[in-house]
C-alpha cells in the first residue's frame, strides 16, 4: 500500500508543476545575496525618480564599466560597449558579441517613466490666499492614493535665454514637500457618496505650494506674486516659464525594506525601474557575450510608448541599423533574427483582493520571476503573445541556470488588463516575451516587491545575455 502511495507520488512529483516559495529552494547564501542586490537597488530608486533621472544614473554605471558615447561611424569590435542617450529620457546600451552581428541581438528591454502628476504649461494660480499648482496626472492612477502624503518636484524648465534650469525640491533633508489636501471626514459626507474612481477627481489633484502673501497693499493676487517671487529669486524663472518645462510631482519619501523580516522592498516606481535597474546590472556584468547584448530603457510606456522617446519610436531601430551598417547588415536582418525580453512588471496577488486573480495563473511574491506570455484584454486584444518555441526557449534558458521562475497572468481573464513594450518589439519581427517582477500595489505612490523576485529578475537578464 505505502509502495503504491510513493510510486502516485513520484508520478506525480513528475508530471505536476509545483511551484514553490522561491525561498523554500534557495541556499541560505543565495538568499542572503538577494537581499545585499537590494540595497543599491534602493539607492538607485531614490536617485531616479524620473526618466531624465535614471538616464543620468544608469549612464554613470555604464561609463564606470568602460561604455563610451555610440558613433555610427565607428565598426566596433566583440566586447565594445557603447551607450546612446535620446533626449535624455530614453537610453540603449550594447555590448558587442563575439558571433558576426548578422545572427541577431538580445535584447532586454525596460522603461523608465512612471505614473505620476505632471505640472500644467500654467500651473500657478492662487486661490483663498492659496498658491497651488495645476496638474494633470501621467499614466494610470488611482486619483484618491495621491492626497495627503509628502510629494517632491523634479524636472526641467527651459526659459526665455534657452538656459535647461534643473529642479528637484522635496529630496534633500532639509528641502520643504508639497502634498494635495483632501477633504476632512466630517464635511466629506458628499464626497464619500462619489465613487472610488471619482472620490478625488483629476481637477482636484491640485498641489499646495505656498501660503504667505507678498507684503504690498494695492495689489490683488499676492500669494501667487510670493511664490513666483520666490521662483525667480531661485531659479530666475517667471511665469511663462512654465510652458516650457517638464515637471513632474513624485512621493518624497524614500524606498525601504519592508516587514520584520526585511523581505521586501517598498518604493516608488518600482514598475518599472526594478526591471530598468536588474537589467541594468546585468549588462554591466555582461563580458564579451556571444550574441551582441542590448538594453532599452525607455520613456512613455505608461502613456502608450508614443512620442519620440517611446518604445514606437525608431530610436532602436536605427539604433540597430546604425550597429549593422558598418559590416555591411541591414538593421532588418539583425532585427528578425534578434530575441527579447521585455523587462516589465506584473501583478502579485494579493490576499486582500483574490477576487481578480485567477489562482492558477496569477504570480506571487517570492516565487521568482514572472514571465507573462501575454498581456492584453478582452480575448488578448492588444498583446504579441510569445510563441510556443520562444517561450521554451526561455524557459529553459531559465531552469538551466537554476533561475527560479513562475508564470504570470494580468488578473482573471475579462477582469480588465493592460500591456507594456513587447507588442511594439515583437512589431519590429523580434521575437518577445514579458519578463519581470510581480508588483503588490501597482501604479500606487508606494510600491512593493520581494527581493528574492529582484535578484531571480536580474539572473534571469544576465543569463539571457550571456546564453
Ligand atoms: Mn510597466
Ligand atoms: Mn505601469
Amino acid at each position: 500500500m505505502s509502495e503504491t502511495k510513493s510510486a502516485a507520488k513520484a508520478l506525480k512529483e513528475k508530471l505536476f508543476m509545483d511551484p514553490k516559495n522561491a525561498a523554500l529552494r534557495m541556499e541560505e547564501a543565495e538568499v542572503t545575496k538577494a537581499f545585499a542586490f537590494c540595497d543599491p537597488y534602493k539607492g538607485f530608486l531614490d536617485a531616479s525618480k524620473t526618466e531624465r533621472e535614471a538616464v543620468v544614473t544608469g549612464v554613470k554605471l555604464l561609463e564606470g564599466k568602460g561604455y563610451r558615447p555610440f558613433d555610427p561611424a565607428t565598426k566596433y569590435n566583440a566586447g565594445d560597449k557603447v551607450y546612446a542617450v535620446n533626449r535624455g529620457k530614453s537610453l540603449i546600451a550594447a555590448v558587442l558579441g563575439t558571433e558576426s552581428i548578422e545572427n541577431g541581438v538580445r535584447i532586454a528591454a525596460a522603461h523608465i517613466d512612471s505614473p505620476r502628476l505632471d505640472l500644467k504649461p500654467r500651473p500657478v494660480y492662487e486661490d483663498a490666499e492659496l498658491a497651488l499648482f495645476k496638474t494633470h496626472y501621467y499614466g494610470g492612477i488611482k486619483k484618491y492614493q495621491w492626497t495627503a502624503i509628502p510629494l517632491a518636484l523634479h524636472g526641467v524648465i527651459v526659459d526665455r535665454n534657452d538656459r535647461v534650469i534643473e529642479v528637484t525640491v522635496g529630496e534633500a533633508e532639509n528641502d520643504p514637500v508639497f502634498c494635495v489636501t483632501d477633504l476632512l471626514p466630517h464635511l466629506a459626507g458628499d464626497q464619500m457618496k462619489r465613487t472610488l474612481a471619482e472620490g478625488v477627481k483629476g481637477e482636484e489633484l491640485n498641489v499646495l505650494i505656498g501660503s504667505l502673501p507678498f507684503k504690498d497693499d494695492e495689489i490683488s493676487e499676492k500669494v501667487k506674486l510670493n511664490l513666483l517671487n520666490i521662483l525667480f529669486e531661485k531659479y530666475g524663472v517667471t511665469e511663462a516659464d512654465f510652458l516650457s518645462a517638464e515637471l513632474e510631482v513624485v512621493p518624497a519619501f524614500r524606498a525601504k525594506d519592508i516587514g520584520f523580516d526585511r523581505s521586501m522592498v517598498g518604493a516608488y516606481g518600482h514598475d518599472d525601474r526594478v526591471c530598468a535597474y536588474t537589467s541594468l546590472q546585468a549588462i554591466l556584468e555582461t563580458e564579451n557575450p556571444k550574441k551582441t547584448s542590448v538594453l532599452v530603457l525607455a520613456d512613455k510606456e505608461e502613456i502608450g510608448s508614443d512620442g519620440n522617446t517611446g518604445l514606437k519610436s525608431a530610436f532602436l531601430r536605427y539604433f540597430i541599423a546604425d550597429l549593422a551598417k558598418p559590416y555591411g547588415v541591414e538593421g532588418r536582418t539583425v532585427l528578425s533574427r534578434s530575441e527579447c525580453l521585455s523587462a516589465d512588471v506584473n501583478a502579485a496577488f494579493d490576499p486582500t483582493f483574490p477576487e481578480v486573480a485567477e489562482r492558477k495563473n496569477t504570480a506571487y511574491l517570492n516565487y521568482g520571476v514572472v514571465i507573462t506570455k501575454y498581456t492584453g484584454a478582452r480575448g488578448k486584444s492588444g498583446t504579441s503573445d510569445a510563441s510556443a518555441e520562444f517561450a521554451g526557449k526561455i524557459r529553459n534558458l531559465l531552469d538551466r541556470a537554476g533561475v527560479i521562475w513562475q508564470t504570470g497572468e494580468l488578473g482573471k481573464v475579462d477582469q480588465g488588463g493592460g500591456g507594456t513594450v513587447a507588442a511594439y518589439i515583437a512589431n519590429l519581427n523580434v521575437d518577445v516575451i514579458d519578463l519581470g517582477v510581480p508588483v503588490l500595489s501597482m501604479h500606487a505612490p508606494f510600491e512593493v516587491v520581494s527581493k528574492i523576485d529582484v535578484y531571480m529578475a536580474y539572473r534571469a537578464f544576465y543569463e539571457f545575455f550571456i546564453a
